[in-house]
């Protein structure tokens, strides 16, 4: 297939349902670690398409949402320093903090900016020397190459009033940590496209051989994750647990060796605060030594009251995937798009604001 229509044949994607309902004979929960996943699987009415013998999962793979609460007080903090321009990627904006959110600050006359590529942020920086520019650096291993390349475009210019606060997270330790949990039985993974782009296959290994769960990486389009779900259940079936990428247009087993280069030379892994998970060892990126020009860590400190969750939000079992969002009372009751109480609905990547938009209904989706 060369199209990407081609990929939402609907014909060809009844097929493939069809498939896996004749060979998946037993109840097999998967989980996706991609909020990306989440919106395509509620969008192309997957859950519709594959039988019931499958209970999909959405997992911790929404950017935004797994930012802890102190993570994002801590930026509210920083933008309300004199002489900071806070910069970030949109969706952070509108998250509620325990106190607070960017969105207030800024009405309370923060000067906060969305930026649409870490590089703006250098640029903003560039254009301001009087100020401290500091991004606010979100996201798993596809953004982070993209941070260390704004982090050594800053060194290169000499743009000594640029600053990252590094919140980059992992994936496979999160995934090693909710295994370890034990708390969401999972048979399945279907484990992250872009992620995967940047890290391969490889570093899912781990999965199938120490806790015999199976792995495919898939894409986006209906068909990439039908096929992925093929797989996982014809895996499952047989007992046979395995990495298998059903996404070779975009992701080879070794990864993007380029992109791991940039991220290795500017990030060292350290430990990492996850919304509803608490703190995952190994599961971060912080700011090398020899970078530490660029750390805001090091060049600001803010005193933080101690951080609380939003009453009655259930973000982090939805994180977890201890919950749907439908088992949370405040869903499309007080917490919808326009009046968000967690970052599950504020988040275009969020299970919440996906099963909203998509109008996700206990008969299909109730635990
Ligand atoms: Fe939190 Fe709203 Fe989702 Fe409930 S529906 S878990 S309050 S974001």
């Amino acid at each position: 297939m060369k199209f990407i229509d081609e990929y939402q044949d609907n014909r060809l994607a009844r097929g493939l349902a069809r498939r896996i309902a004749q060979h998946s004979t037993k109840t097999v929960r998967l989980m996706e670690f991609c909020g990306g996943h989440t919106h395509a699987i509620l969008r192309y009415g997957i859950r519709q398409l594959v039988p019931r013998t499958v209970d999909l999962r959405s997992g911790p793979g929404c950017p935004v949402c797994v930012t802890a609460s102190a993570d994002l007080d801590k930026a509210i903090a920083l933008a309300k320093l004199p002489g900071v321009i806070i910069t970030t990627f949109g969706d952070m904006i509108r998250v509620p903090g325990s106190y607070s959110s960017l969105q207030k600050a800024k009405a309370e006359g923060a000067d906060i900016r969305v930026v649409y590529s870490t590089l703006d942020a250098v640029e903003i920086a560039k254009a301001n020397p009087g100020n401290s520019v500091i991004f606010i650096g979100i996201g798993f291993e596809t953004t982070a190459p993209t941070i260390a390349a704004s982090i050594l475009r800053a060194q290169q210019d000499k743009i000594d009033n640029f600053y990252v606060v590094s919140l980059n997270k992992l994936t496979p330790p999160v995934m090693k940590a909710l295994l370890d949990s034990g708390e969401v039985k999972l048979d399945g993974i279907v484990c992250p496209g872009h992620v995967s782009v940047i890290i391969g296959s490889h570093p899912y290994e781990f999965i199938p051989r120490d806790y015999g769960v199976a792995c495919v990486v898939s894409g986006f389009e209906p068909l990439d994750i039908l096929l992925c779900i093929d797989k996982l259940v014809e895996q499952i079936e047989r007992s046979e647990p395995k990495v298998e990428i059903a996404y070779p247009r975009g992701v080879k087993p070794e990864g993007n060796k380029k992109a791991r280069q940039l991220m290795e030379d500017v990030f060292e892994i350290g430990e990492a605060n996850w919304r509803g998970i608490g703190i995952v060892p190994e599961s971060g990126l912080k700011i090398r030594g020899k970078y530490e020009q660029f750390d805001a860590d090091k060049a600001f400190s803010v005193r933080l009251k101690p951080p609380k969750e939003p009453k009655g939000c259930r973000c982090g079992d939805v994180i977890r995937g201890a919950a749907t969002p439908l088992e949370c009372q405040l869903f499309k009751k007080v917490c919808t798009p326009e009046s968000p109480v967690g970052p599950c609905m504020v988040s275009s990547e969020g299970a919440c604001a996906a099963y909203y938009q998509y109008g996700a209904t206990e008969d299909l989706w109730g635990s």
